[in-house]
């Protein structure tokens, strides 16, 4: 992330988080059993420091405003001794924690708002529009995307999905799961069940793919391989009425009582093969696009509710209700007094903290909020004029 940043940048960066945790550390959200947790922090020139251990919020809040990273983590695990190599630490379980992520969807607008930044020339342009940087012909870029309704709309319809999973199919409760915005493009889902923090990493990958539809064959709803004549129909003794069963037999609109019309369903489609194929594009529609291998690492850090994301300068934040949350709203923390950027695409246009912003390139005067959300995603310099 720093190839792109200039000490101007960095310094504006600081001075803006800096005056962040000054006023809402005391926000950041405390993870139990704090003193067996491994913190790690990213400074603002990328190097980042994992296998740190704090007692008390205090001592993080302290680090925050004296060092001040531009990302903060603290393990879903619990350790004996947090600040040892992994291997000595002693692991104690893990929280439960789904990831989902603009990158795992593939929604049709995120064309028109991914943006590379050129690495030799740090010139910014639309992603897609070239293969190689416009003004040097360079190969090496940073990539970013600045999301929009969309993408948000796509995200919660995941979370949503998610949810629904989680308390029908695996009976966790509504009041345990807590959904956080990433700070930038994703949300985070927190299962605060202890009874799953012992899972390995094996167990929690199963329950990803679960979650994510796959492996969920034609069988699980009773169309088996028949030799003599391609398949037979024999529904499962347990019923249809739950999990993917239920679901894929509701899309299909067939019931326990209805092995004529699924034979005839899968005749129409041309046979079990089809029947097939129709049952996994079911699977993959229905399916979370969670990012499975961060809930199969038992030994992850994971950016802490109330800090913020380096990558945009929005703070990872609660979402108490997710249909009316919006994070170009509430997550937008940073002050609001003006700086001098000088903006690096043609044009782009921005609604942060109920404002919209049309913006050409050039130097402009923005809100700080404005100016740290692109110069974090490369978009933007600082000027020297600034304080
Ligand atoms: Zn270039
Ligand atoms: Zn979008």
């Amino acid at each position: 992330m720093t190839l792109t940043k200039t000490g101007q940048d960095l310094h504006l960066m600081k001075i803006a988080f800096r005056e962040f945790y000054f006023n809402y550390g005391n926000k950041v959200e405390e993870p139990s059993k704090i003193q067996n947790r491994e913190f790690g922090l990213m400074s603002l020139d990328g190097v980042m420091k994992r296998h740190l251990k704090f007692s008390s919020l205090g001592g993080l809040f302290a680090s925050l405003i004296l060092e001040t990273p531009s990302d903060v983590f603290a393990s879903n695990a619990l350790y004996d001794f947090p600040v040892l190599p992994i291997s000595e630490k002693g692991w104690r379980g893990a929280d439960l924690i789904f990831d989902i992520d603009l990158k795992d969807l593939d929604l049709k607008c995120r064309q028109s708002h991914s943006f590379r930044t050129c690495l030799s020339c740090s010139s910014s342009y639309l992603s897609g529009s070239d293969e190689s940087c416009p003004k040097c012909s360079s190969n090496s870029f940073a990539e970013s995307i600045l999301p929009c309704d969309k993408c948000i709309k796509g995200l919660k319809n995941e979370v949503a999905k998610l949810h629904s999973f989680l308390t029908s199919d695996i009976g966790i409760s509504s009041e345990k799961i807590i959904t956080y915005f990433s700070g930038n493009n994703g949300f985070h889902i927190h299962v605060l069940d202890e009874s799953f923090n012992d899972l390995n990493s094996q167990a929690r990958a199963d329950l990803a793919g679960y979650i994510m539809g796959i492996g969920i064959l034609a069988e699980v709803i009773g169309a088996w391989k028949d030799t003599r004549s391609d398949f037979r129909v024999r529904f499962p003794l347990g019923g249809l009425d739950y999990g993917w069963r239920k679901r894929i037999s509701d899309r299909l609109g067939i019931s326990i009582t209805s092995q004529k019309k699924l034979s005839n369903m899968i005749k129409e489609l041309g046979g079990l093969e089809q029947f097939r194929k129709r049952v996994a594009e079911i699977t993959k529609e229905m399916g979370v696009r969670i990012d499975s291998q961060v809930t199969t690492d038992v030994h992850r850090v994971f950016r802490m509710p109330g800090t913020l994301n380096g990558k945009s300068g929005l703070t990872k934040i609660l979402c108490a209700d997710l249909n009316s949350f919006d994070p170009f709203d509430e997550s937008c923390q940073i002050s609001s007094r003006e700086v001098s950027v000088k903006i690096m695409l043609p044009k782009m246009k921005l609604r942060l903290k109920g404002q919209r912003f049309n913006l050409t390139e050039g130097v402009v005067h923005v809100p700080m909020f404005v100016g740290v959300y692109l110069i974090s995603k490369g978009l933007a310099h600082a000027m020297d004029s600034n304080p």
